[in-house]
């Protein structure tokens, strides 16, 4: 079975964890260096995006990442976590793991709307749509060549997005029992067949 590591430094890590326990997946918690041996691929989690690379910072972890994420290791990052692959970020900070080639807004819906859900077509889940849960969410605001845009919402916004080995969402698939995200990453991602 695969071994799906998740960033636990901060943020939902948990809940990310439920779904692929249930899933059968074997899921370490990763907090330290160490923790990346072994794995088949690794979830950053939504969370707070600059309180998490400051962890990853104090816990050495950056360096491994960002040569794991270059090496064309399998990741997954939700929301937060998708802020920290991205080559390129808004005014608000510099790239954490420098590795997709998209570029973020974060806080992209403003502080009026915090969260809301939408219903989201995504060719590569298939029917029926899916139910996505935004929480003071980012959104790809220009996504490079190598890069598949796997879902928009109505207004046109990318909130999806593959390149090879790392997968991007700015919603949260862990709170939704819905976990066709989930199974599509460890299915098509980690272990392409
Ligand atoms: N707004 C957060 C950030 O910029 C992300 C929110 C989330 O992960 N739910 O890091």
């Amino acid at each position: 079975m695969a071994i799906i590591g998740v960033l636990a430094l901060q943020g939902d890590f948990r809940e990310h964890r439920e779904v692929l326990d249930r899933l059968g997946a074997v899921v370490p918690e990763v907090r330290l260096p160490k923790d990346l041996e072994s794995l088949d691929g690794l979830i950053l989690p939504g969370g707070e995006s600059t309180a998490i690379v400051r962890l990853m910072r104090t816990s050495g972890l950056i360096e491994p990442l960002r040569k794991l994420a270059a090496d064309g290791f399998p990741m997954w990052g939700t929301c937060a976590g998708m802020i920290l692959l991205a080559k390129r970020l808004d005014v608000t900070g510099v790239p954490a793991l420098d590795a997709m080639d998209i570029a973020i807004r974060r806080n992209a819906f403003g502080r009026q709307v915090d969260s809301f859900e939408a219903d989201l077509s995504v060719p590569v889940l298939g029917h029926p749509a899916y139910r996505a849960i935004f929480i003071r969410a980012p959104i790809i605001e220009e996504a490079g060549p190598g890069v598949e845009v796997l879902a928009r919402l109505p207004d046109g916004a990318a909130v999806a997005a593959r390149q090879g080995h790392l997968l991007a969402t700015a919603f949260h698939p862990e709170l939704t029992p819905d976990d066709r995200f989930h199974r599509y990453f460890i299915e098509q991602v980690v272990s392409p067949s």
